[in-house]
């Protein structure tokens, strides 16, 4: 209430949406925000970022000029000024079928393609379709936190199932089996890994595809880190596994090409039975999309340049670029004895490392540690409560080599003035 001019009270009927609150939770962007009102201003080194994953700034990750080049002309072109149609333009659709399908053993159409605003959308799509009363996900710990902002918002309810360190991050499907029961209707699997640097094997997913049949679920696999991989498994579509459990697969362009600003994804059905289209599924993602918002036309329009111009050492480039920046963590880790990294990443941007409280004299938990390491030595790294993994850390590597040494660095003078 507010007081008017003539003393009088004047009400308002309206207010903001509670649920909203509730359901954003702990966001990586929000502690990431509170870490950075942590620094020092009178601190004067450089600010070092390595608590999210966007290398776009940094030279050694600018994207590849033909998909620039591509984004150019189709602006240029004048064709594609128009309103897209809710599910994508048939152009982009097709380019992206053509180009999933080049790793996987039956071919793609256009219809099982829906062009959305970066991964990010395809995962609301997603969870928006099956949301309906009483039903249950089932998601990994540590995870991607927007999935138990999403669907807490939408009404689905949330079960963890942990991913074990010591297997490589492998999803713990005993876990799986044991939380899923009438209501599930999904599980969902990141690989390669955000926040683990994971990268499943062929045997693995297969596991998991077998586990979902038996329970009867859908898996989703968030594949925005496609092809990013440097270690030895290579990377392995969730797709591939389509006739044996149906596959909703979620991706974009923001990470492989480093353009996360142009807000371009998709999700695609992988389902050689045609159950979700019996099932009423394929008709509600349409539905969904009529309701909500497309990425801009000419973005789509670039899509099938960007994918057939791209040559290979651009994306070689990156790997090796994200390897080195994975082997430096990897190897610095090991000299810190208050860390401990239980393997080397192997895809993806980041490592998730557990912090070993008792070697330190003044931390009480993850949080405190980002928090002072921040005000100490003007760094942000991500406390792992922020992907549902208290006292552990996430840092990326997708950074500029001299940016990544110096962060090393400082963290490790930061725990050795800490250390017991
Ligand atoms: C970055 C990321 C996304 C979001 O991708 P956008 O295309 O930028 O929306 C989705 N899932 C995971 C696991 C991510 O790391």
């Amino acid at each position: 209430m507010t007081e008017n001019g003539g003393g009088e009270t004047q009400k308002w009927k309206f207010k903001g949406n509670e649920a909203l609150t509730k359901a954003s939770g702990i966001t990586v962007r929000g502690v990431l925000d509170m870490l950075m009102d942590n620094l020092n201003p009178d601190d004067n080194r450089l600010l070092l970022r390595l608590g999210h994953g966007d290398p776009s700034h940094f030279p050694c990750f600018y994207t590849t000029p033909s998909a620039e080049y591509a984004v150019v002309d189709a602006l240029r072109s004048r064709q594609f000024n128009c309103y897209s149609s809710s599910v994508g333009i048939l152009p982009a659709r097709q380019a992206v079928a053509e180009y999933l399908s080049r790793h996987l053993p039956n071919k793609l159409s256009p219809d099982d393609v829906f062009l959305t605003l970066g991964c990010t959308h395809a995962i609301e799509v997603a969870l928006s379709v099956l949301a309906h009363p009483g039903a249950n996900i089932l998601l990994p710990r540590p995870g991607y936190p927007y999935y138990e902002a999403m669907s807490s918002y939408i009404g689905l309810e949330n079960r963890h199932f942990n991913l074990l360190p010591e297997k490589g991050w492998e999803v713990d499907l005993d876990a799986v089996e044991a939380l899923a029961d009438e209501n599930t209707v999904a599980m969902v699997i990141i690989n390669p890994g955000n926040p683990c640097g994971n990268v499943y094997t062929y045997e693995h997913l297969q596991k998991v595809a077998e586990t979902a049949k038996k329970l009867g679920i859908l898996v989703i696999a968030d594949e925005v880190y496609e092809h990013l991989t440097f270690g030895n498994n290579p990377f392995v579509p969730m797709g591939v596994f389509g006739h044996t459990v149906p596959v909703l697969t979620l991706g974009s362009i923001s990470k492989r090409w480093i353009v996360p600003g142009w807000r371009v994804g998709w999700l695609v059905t992988n389902d050689t039975q045609g159950i979700l289209q019996e099932s009423g599924l394929v008709e509600s993602i349409t539905s969904f999309l009529n309701i909500s918002s497309d990425p801009a036309t000419f973005i789509q329009g670039a899509l099938p340049q960007i994918f057939e111009n791209t040559n290979e050492e651009f994306f070689s480039k990156i790997k090796k670029t994200l390897g080195q920046g994975a082997d430096l963590c990897y190897g610095e880790i090991k000299g810190i004895p208050c860390f401990t990294c239980p393997s080397k990443p192997e895809g993806s941007m980041f490592v998730m490392v557990k912090l070993n409280l008792c070697l330190l004299s003044d931390i009480q938990n993850d949080l405190d540690f980002c928090k002072k390491l921040a005000k100490e030595e003007n760094m942000v790294i991500l406390p792992g409560s922020a992907v549902g993994m208290k006292n552990w850390v996430r840092i990326t590597f997708a950074v500029e080599p001299s940016t990544l040494e110096q962060g090393l660095e400082r963290i490790k003078a930061f725990s050795l003035s800490h250390a017991k």
